[in-house]
C-alpha cells in the first residue's frame, strides 16, 4: 500500500510526470508550491542513482557509458530547478523563499556528490586520456573537455595534500568575498545626507526632491535625506547647483569601505593573495590566466592588449569630451579652475540639455507595447523566416504571460515562447532571457526549447496603453536577442546547445539587436503615434542617433578604467607592497581624465570583482560591444535585413552554441577575429 501511495503522489505531481500538453510543455496551471520539495527530494535522489550507475558500471568507461551518461544524468532535477529558480525570480512569494532556503544545502551537497566523486573522476579522466583514439566527432571531444575541466578546476586531479589546500584556500577566500561584500554595504548603509534648508535644494527636479523627502520620512528624518544607493545619489550630483553638497555626496560616494570600521583595503589585499595561490596549486601563473582559460578571449596578455587598443585613441577623445564641457561650464559661471569629477555629472548634464533636447514623453507615444512586440517578432520574421502564433491554450505561469509557438521558415515547430512583460510585487526589477528546458537530441529523440523573456513595462492603465521608452524598447531586443540564440539552437548535448556559452562571448546575440533601435528604416516601419497614426519624424530619429554617442568617449575610457584595475589586481603573480589606493591610484594615472582624489579608492567597493564573480572578466562588458559593432557592420555593409548576413549569423553563430570555440564560430561567421576598431567607428571614436 505504501507503494501505491508513492506512485500516486508521484503521479499527481506535475513536476515529476512528463507532461501530455503538446511538446511538452510545463504545466504551470498544474503546478501549487507544495509539489516543489517532494519534487526536489525525489529528483535528488534520482540524479544520485544515476550518478551510482555510472560509477557503478562494470565496463571499461567510455564516451558513452560515462561522459554521456554524465550530460543526461539529472534530467528530472534539471526540469524542477529550472522551474522553480526561474519562478523565484519571475512570480515568488514568502513559501518558495522558505522553500529554496531548506533546497539550498541540498542541491550544494548533490554538486559535492558528482564534483567530489574520486571514482567518476577517475572515469571521466580515463575517457580524457584516451581522447585522441577514440574517433570522436567535434562537439563530442568538446563535451568531454568540457566535463574533464569541471572537475580539474575544482581540484579534482590533485594529490591529498594539495586538495586539503585548495579546499582551505578557497573556503577562506570565500569568506574574505562575504566580508568584503558585507563591509561595502555597511558602509554604504552608513552614509546620509540630511538637508533641512530649502537653499540646500537648489537646482534638484522635483522628482528628486521628493524622493529625498519619502527618503527622510522612511528614516524618520525632518527635512530631505540622500544616501548613496544609485537612484539617489545619480540624481543629486546630476542637479544639485550646490558644489559643496555635490563634493562632500562624491567623496563619500567614493570612498565607501576605505579605512574606519568596514575597512576593505587588506581585505582586497587578501581575496588577491588567496586567488594567487589558489591559480597556483591549480597550476596556473595568475588568477587571471585561471579564469580566461574558459573564455573567448584566452589569454590575460590579449586582454590586456585588447584594453590598451581600446583606450589609445579613445584617451584624447575623452580629453576633448571633458574639456568641451569645461568649457561650457566656464562660459556658464563656473568659476573654478578645473573640472572637479563632482563637477562633471551636473556640467554633462547642463551641456547635454542646451544641445540635445529629447526627453522618454516625446518619443514614448511612437512606441506603444503591441506595435513593439509586432516589430520585434517581425524583425525576426525578417533576418530568420521566424513566425509567432499565440497559443493561448498552453498555460503560462500568471495570467500576464502569454505563450507563442514559434516556428522556422519551412513550419517546423522551433520553440515555445513565455513573454511576461509586466511589473508586479512578486517580480524582481530588471529584464532578463531565461529558459525552462533547453534544446537538445538523444537517442535521436529531439527536445525543442522553451524560452522565456521578463521584463518590467508599464502595465496598460484605462484608456492608456503601454507605451515604451526607447531605452525600454533597446532591452526588449536585447532580451529577444538572447532568446533567438536560445530558440534557434541545433546541438545534440544540452550543455553546450544556445546561450551556453562564454561568459565573453554571451552577450553578442543580445547586443547586436540593439542596433536595430536605432536604425530608421526599422524604426519608420512600425513607430506611428498611437493616437494619431503619424510616423515617428526623421527629426526626431536624428535626436536618437546623436544622443547615443553623447560622451561615448569619456564613458568608454571610465569602463576601460574598470578592466585595467581588474587586470591589474589579478593578473600577477604577488600581493601589491604598496597600500591599495597607492597601488589604485598609480595603475589609473595614465588614464585619469580628472585629477585624482585623495581620500577615494575604488578597488575597496568593486563588488563586481572582490565579491560579484567578474575577476578578471570586466574587460567583458567591451569585448562584448567589440564584437557586436563589428558583426553588426556587415550587416551595415550589406544591408540590415540582408538574408545572407542574417543566415550565416544564424548558421555560424546562432545555432551553433559552444559546440566549438567560439573564437571559431566568430571567425566562421565573419571572415576574420574581432576587429576592435569596429566599436570606435560606431562610436564616433574614429572615422572610417
Ligand atoms: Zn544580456
Amino acid at each position: 500500500m505504501g507503494a501505491a501511495l508513492l506512485t500516486s503522489c508521484k503521479m499527481e505531481n506535475p513536476l515529476l510526470s512528463e507532461s501530455p500538453l503538446e511538446y511538452g510543455a510545463p504545466q504551470f496551471d498544474k503546478i501549487k508550491v507544495e509539489h516543489y520539495m517532494p519534487a526536489f527530494k525525489q529528483a535528488i535522489k534520482e540524479a544520485k542513482e544515476e550518478i551510482d550507475a555510472i560509477v557503478a558500471n562494470a565496463e571499461e568507461p567510455t564516451f558513452a557509458n560515462t561522459i554521456e551518461a554524465l550530460e543526461y544524468s539529472g534530467e528530472t532535477l534539471g526540469r524542477v530547478a529550472s522551474i522553480f529558480y526561474n519562478l523565484m525570480e519571475a512570480d515568488t512569494n514568502e513559501e518558495m523563499q522558505a522553500i529554496a532556503e531548506e533546497i539550498s544545502p541540498m542541491m550544494t551537497e548533490f554538486s559535492m556528490y558528482v564534483s567530489l566523486n574520486e571514482k567518476l573522476f577517475e572515469r571521466v579522466k580515463a575517457v580524457y586520456e584516451a581522447r585522441e583514439s577514440l574517433g570522436l566527432e567535434p562537439d563530442q571531444l568538446r563535451l568531454l573537455e568540457k566535463k574533464y575541466k569541471g572537475f580539474t578546476r575544482g581540484g579534482a586531479n590533485l594529490n591529498a595534500e594539495d586538495k586539503e589546500k585548495y579546499g582551505k584556500l578557497s573556503e577562506e577566500e570565500s569568506l574574505l568575498e562575504l566580508s568584503y561584500g558585507k563591509n561595502v554595504l555597511t558602509a554604504t548603509n552608513a552614509f546620509t545626507l540630511e538637508l533641512t534648508d530649502e537653499s540646500e535644494l537648489a537646482g534638484l527636479p522635483d522628482f528628486v526632491v521628493a524622493l529625498g523627502k519619502q527618503t527622510a520620512e522612511e528614516k524618520g528624518k525632518e527635512g530631505w535625506v540622500f544616501d548613496l544607493s544609485y537612484p539617489s545619489y545619480g540624481p543629486f550630483m546630476k542637479y544639485s547647483e550646490r558644489r559643496d553638497l555635490r563634493e562632500k555626496m562624491y567623496k563619500a560616494y567614493n570612498s565607501k569601505a576605505l579605512g574606519g570600521e568596514t575597512d576593505n583595503t587588506q581585505i582586497v589585499k587578501d581575496i588577491a593573495g588567496h586567488r594567487i595561490e589558489i591559480a597556483n596549486i591549480l597550476g596556473y601563473s595568475t588568477w587571471a590566466d585561471y579564469q580566461l582559460e574558459e573564455r573567448m578571449v584566452k589569454t590575460p596578455a590579449e586582454v590586456e592588449a585588447f584594453l590598451e587598443q581600446l583606450l589609445a585613441p579613445s584617451l584624447p577623445a575623452a580629453r576633448k569630451e571633458v574639456g568641451d564641457i569645461f568649457k561650457f561650464a566656464r562660459a556658464n559661471g563656473f568659476d573654478a579652475d578645473a573640472l572637479m569629477p563632482w563637477d562633471f555629472s551636473f556640467w554633462s548634464e547642463k551641456y547635454k540639455a542646451a544641445n540635445y533636447d529629447l526627453n522618454d514623453a516625446e518619443l514614448k507615444p511612437y512606441f506603444r507595447l503591441e506595435s513593439c512586440i509586432d516589430a520585434v517578432f517581425g524583425l525576426a520574421t525578417r533576418l530568420y523566416g521566424l513566425q509567432f502564433t499565440p497559443r493561448p491554450d498552453l498555460p503560462g505561469y500568471h495570467p500576464d504571460v502569454k505563450v507563442y509557438d514559434v516556428k522556422d521558415e519551412d513550419g517546423k515547430h522551433l520553440a515555445l515562447f513565455y513573454a511576461d512583460f509586466f511589473p508586479r510585487a512578486s517580480k524582481r526589477g530588471g529584464a532578463w532571457m531565461t529558459e525552462f528546458r533547453g534544446q537538445s537530441i538523444k537517442d535521436g529523440v529531439e527536445k525543442r526549447p522553451f524560452i522565456s523573456i521578463v521584463t518590467n513595462f508599464s502595465k496598460p492603465t484605462g484608456d492608456d496603453p503601454s507605451l515604451l521608452t526607447h531605452d525600454e524598447l533597446t532591452t526588449f531586443l536585447h532580451e529577444f536577442g538572447h532568446s533567438l540564440h536560445g530558440m534557434m539552437a541545433e546541438g545534440r548535448y544540452g550543455s553546450l546547445t544556445g546561450t551556453s556559452v562564454a561568459r565573453d562571448f554571451v552577450e553578442l546575440p543580445s547586443q547586436i539587436m540593439e542596433n536595430w533601435a536605432y536604425e530608421p528604416e526599422y524604426l519608420r516601419g512600425f513607430a506611428k503615434h498611437y493616437q494619431t497614426g503619424e510616423v515617428i519624424p526623421q527629426e526626431l530619429i536624428d535626436k536618437i542617433v546623436a544622443t547615443k554617442n553623447y560622451l561615448a568617449a569619456y564613458s568608454q575610457v571610465r569602463q576601460l578604467d574598470f578592466g585595467i584595475l581588474d587586470m591589474a589586481w589579478h593578473n600577477r603573480t604577488d600581493v601589491p607592497s604598496e597600500a591599495t589606493e597607492t597601488f589604485e591610484k598609480a595603475v589609473l594615472r595614465p588614464s585619469a581624465l580628472m585629477p585624482q582624489v585623495p581620500g577615494t579608492c575604488i578597488s575597496t567597493s568593486f563588488s563586481h570583482i572582490f565579491s560579484g564573480g567578474y575577476s578578471a572578466g570586466y574587460y567583458s562588458y567591451k569585448w562584448a560591444e567589440v564584437l557586436e559593432a563589428d558583426a553588426f557592420s556587415l550587416f551595415k555593409e550589406k544591408g540590415i535585413f540582408n538574408r545572407e548576413v542574417s543566415g550565416a549569423f544564424r548558421r555560424e553563430v546562432l545555432s551553433k552554441g559552444s559546440s566549438e570555440e567560439e573564437a571559431v564560430l566568430y571567425r566562421n561567421f565573419r571572415g576574420h577575429d574581432p576587429e576592435p576598431r569596429a566599436l570606435l567607428v560606431k562610436l564616433g571614436i574614429v572615422n572610417k
